[in-house]
C-alpha cells in the first residue's frame, strides 16, 4: 500500500478506463496507462465488482492476426502475406483464367459440350459454423470463443476453395487434352 492514501482515490475516468479496457489489454498495460500498482488495479478491479460491476482482469492473448489482404483474422499467413483463403482464390482465378484463354481454342462442338457439363458441375461447398452464443461471458471467453469461431471458419472456407481449386485443376486439364494436338 502506498503512503498518502490520497493518490489512491480513483477518479471517475480512471474507473471508466478500467472498465473499458479490463480484459482487452494486459493487465501490466493498464496498470502502465493509469500508472498504478498491480495490487491497486486489482483491488479496485475486486471492489467494482462487488459493486456488480463487470470487470474482469483476465486477458486474452490473441494468436489470430487480420490478413493485411483480406482483413479476415487468420491464423495461416505465410510469407506472401496474405491467408490460405485468399492464396486458393488467387490460385482458382489463375486456374479459371487459363480456361478461358483455353476455351476460344476448342472446336465448336468440344465447347457445346464444355459448357453444358460445366453448368451440371458445382463443387460441394460445407456450411459456415455458426457463431458462437458469447451472452454472459466473461471478457477473456468471449475472446477464446471469438477466435475459435474464426479459426473453425478459415478452415471451413479453406477447404471449401481447396475443392474449387481441384475440380477448377481438372477441368483445365481435360481442355488442354483436347486443345493440344
Ligand atoms: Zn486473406
Amino acid at each position: 500500500m502506498r503512503k498518502g492514501s490520497k493518490r489512491n482515490d480513483w477518479t471517475v475516468s480512471e474507473e471508466q478506463f478500467l472498465v473499458a479496457n479490463a480484459g482487452k489489454l494486459p493487465k501490466r498495460e493498464i496498470c502502465l496507462l493509469l500508472r498504478r500498482s498491480s495490487e491497486s488495479v486489482r483491488q479496485k478491479a475486486k471492489a467494482l465488482r462487488r459493486q456488480g460491476v463487470d470487470v474482469c482482469l483476465r486477458y486474452y492473448r490473441p494468436t489470430l492476426e487480420p490478413c493485411p489482404h483480406c482483413g479476415n483474422l487468420s491464423g495461416t499467413i505465410d510469407r506472401s502475406g496474405k491467408c490460405e483463403p485468399c492464396r486458393r482464390r488467387d490460385q482458382l482465378a489463375a486456374i479459371q483464367a487459363r480456361i478461358a484463354d483455353l476455351l476460344p481454342l476448342l472446336p465448336p462442338d468440344e465447347r457445346a459440350t464444355y459448357e453444358r457439363t460445366e453448368a451440371l458441375l458445382e463443387s460441394k461447398s460445407d456450411p459456415l459454423p455458426e457463431p458462437p452464443d458469447t451472452d454472459g461471458m466473461s471478457g477473456y471467453r468471449r475472446a477464446y470463443a471469438g477466435e475459435a469461431h474464426a479459426r473453425a471458419v478459415e478452415a471451413c472456407v479453406s477447404r471449401n476453395l481447396r475443392r474449387e481449386v481441384k475440380a477448377a485443376q481438372k477441368r483445365k486439364e481435360r481442355i488442354e487434352k483436347k486443345t493440344i494436338q
